[in-house]
């Protein structure tokens, strides 16, 4: 059976004090049972939220690692093993925003992902299309790739310790979301490239979906049978509105 899932992207959001409120309103959030909430602070404040929100069940996840799982000479990186150490258990691979202005291409993202789960953490594998690439009905070509390149490098038992977010990049931060069933044929066809290679990889792998998710939507979204909750950005830093949003995930 696979867990439900919420987790909020704060970008490269926040200062200390702001964060110390986002970390007040979780701390006294009702968390539904039977969800797995995580929060993906800025690398330079993950320690502050490791500490607040202590003996909370908040997982809390990093941004983005270096290709290499152990510290070294790689200047401005984070390795994962540091991160670990830090308390984090799981890292973004590959969002949009890290795929589009910092270049990262698919070697690269292989190479995260890999020192991730060498280190423990587990990855959570954004992939997604663009406006462009959909109106020219190339969704599924686009994500298959996107996915396909873990599945060629390192099999596909590679996600029995991974998520997958499905985030359409025209629906990231636009207030466009894409609908239910938009939604649910991607994730239906995310799960079923997994299923040609191992039915039980696919049944288990937790899948996310996320572009302009809101209290507002969530609901629906996460009705969809191979939705099981969401990657949340802007509405993740408002506690009382992801409250909201990992309530729904839970009913
Ligand atoms: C994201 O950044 O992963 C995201 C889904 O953003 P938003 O919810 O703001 O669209």
């Amino acid at each position: 059976m696979r867990r439900r899932m919420v987790a909020g992207n704060w970008k490269m959001h926040g200062t200390r004090a702001s964060v110390a409120e986002l970390i007040k309103g979780l701390s006294n959030m009702a968390l539904p049972s039977g969800v797995e909430v995580a929060v993906f602070p800025p690398s330079l404040y993950i320690s502050q939220v490791v500490d607040g929100l202590q003996g909370k069940s908040i997982t809390v996840g990093a941004q983005n690692s270096a290709v290499q799982p152990e510290q070294g000479a790689l200047t401005g990186e984070i390795a994962p093993s540091q991160l670990a150490e830090a308390g984090c258990e799981l890292v973004l691979i590959g969002h949009s925003e890290r795929r589009q202005i910092i270049g990262e291409n698919d070697e690269v993202l292989n190479r995260k992902f890999a020192a991730a789960q060498a280190c423990g953490l587990r990855p959570v594998l954004c992939v997604g299309e663009t406006l462009e690439e959909r109106e020219a009905g190339r969704t599924l070509e686009i994500v298959g790739r996107q996915l396909g390149s873990i599945i060629e490098q390192f099999g596909v038992a590679a996600f029995a310790k991974a998520v997958i977010a499905y985030e359409p990049v025209w629906a990231i931060g636009t207030g466009l979301t894409a609908t239910p069933q938009q939604a649910q044929d991607v994730h239906a066809a995310i799960r079923a490239q997994l299923a040609a290679e191992n039915p039980e990889v696919a049944q288990n792998v937790q899948l996310l979906y996320g572009g302009s998710v809101k209290a507002a939507n969530a609901a629906e979204l996460f009705g969809m049978p191979d939705i099981d909750g969401g990657l949340i950005g802007g509405a993740s830093l408002n506690a009382d509105e992801f409250g909201a949003i990992c309530r729904a995930a839970g009913n």
